[in-house]
């Protein structure tokens, strides 16, 4: 089947980004969110972000109309019956997840593959949800992702290779680079990060350094773009601290156990740059 109409359901920062790519490598797409004022949100960040690639000649001033009416939006799920692809986007919530697979089962054809870019709920589980598990796969695209080259393509337990090669070369389509990985909790990009950020906490904690220090040892001494901290700043440390409860209460393991101070940080709401504050102060 070829793959013409998407549909993406949740317009929040990852789904807006992600109708934005299919949009702009000629998918038509259907948006949907549970909020209209997500759906209208999701409209204006992408038509910005579309400005930005028309300024760094990655977009043509003349495609930008074209690409947004490839996107309409809509908060009703029942209008995703006629498309041949879904990514999921919905909020990093395993019951809400659960149920958003049901209800896409139900109304896609049975062929349709459908795609979570969940973080770190295990794939296996979210197929388990409908009657074609082999058709259900994870695309986890990594934000911004207009701008971000790599897609974790998640194989479950019970996903086809069919599906996969699908799903990869979809992937190469929108420009970007898949890699392909098994379904064990936080795949292999949270797995390796979320510790490293931890870690980076915990030495803040303990007073091993301030804050600018860490960051800049793993600036300058690793290369890394940003610093850890920084990095969870951007992130979200509520996402940060649910991911790295995931791999706790997965694999048992108390070297996943979050900080402390993240823990207490998400309960004073400073959640980095979504509410102004975290590790740093936003303006
Ligand atoms: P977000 O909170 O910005 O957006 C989630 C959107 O889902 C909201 O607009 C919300 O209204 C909508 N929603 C909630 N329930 C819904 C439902 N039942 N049907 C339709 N829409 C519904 O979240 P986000 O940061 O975009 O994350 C989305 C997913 O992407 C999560 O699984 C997250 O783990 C994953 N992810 C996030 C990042 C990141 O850096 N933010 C990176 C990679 C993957």
């Amino acid at each position: 089947m070829e793959i013409r109409k998407v549909g993406v359901v949740g317009a929040g920062t990852m789904g807006n980004g992600i109708a934005h790519v299919f949009a702009q490598f000629g998918y038509e797409v259907i948006l949907v969110d549970v909020l209209e004022d997500a759906l209208s949100r999701a409209l204006e960040t992408i038509s910005r972000n579309l400005d930005r690639q028309i300024k760094k000649g990655v977009v043509r001033a003349e495609d930008k109309e074209a690409i947004l009416s490839r996107i309409r939006t809509t908060v009703r799920m029942e209008e995703l019956a006629d498309v041949d692809f879904v990514v999921e986007a919905v909020v990093e919530n395993e019951e809400i997840k659960k149920d958003v697979f049901a209800k896409l089962d139900e109304i896609t054809r049975p062929e349709v593959i459908l795609s979570s870019n969940t973080s770190s709920i295990s794939i296996t589980k979210l197929s388990r949800m409908t009657e074609r598990p082999e058709r259900v796969i994870g695309m986890h695209f990594m934000n911004p992702v207009p701008v971000m080259k790599l897609v974790e393509v998640v194989k479950g337990f019970l996903t086809s290779d069919e599906t996969v090669s699908v799903v990869m070369n979809l992937a190469e389509k929108l420009d970007k680079v898949p890699v392909l990985v098994n379904d064990y909790p936080g795949f292999v990009s949270n797995r390796v990060l979320m510790p490293m950020i931890n870690e980076a906490i915990f030495a803040l904690q303990e007073g091993v350094a301030d804050k600018e220090a860490i960051d800049t040892v793993m600036k300058l001494g690793m290369n890394h773009p940003m610093g850890p901290l920084a990095l969870a700043d951007l992130i979200g440390l509520d996402v940060v601290l649910y991911i790295l409860n995931v791999l706790y209460s997965e694999f048992k393991d108390p070297k996943y156990r979050p900080a402390p101070l993240l823990v207490k940080m998400v309960e004073a709401g400073k959640l980095g740059r979504k509410t102004g504050e975290g590790f740093y102060r936003y303006e």
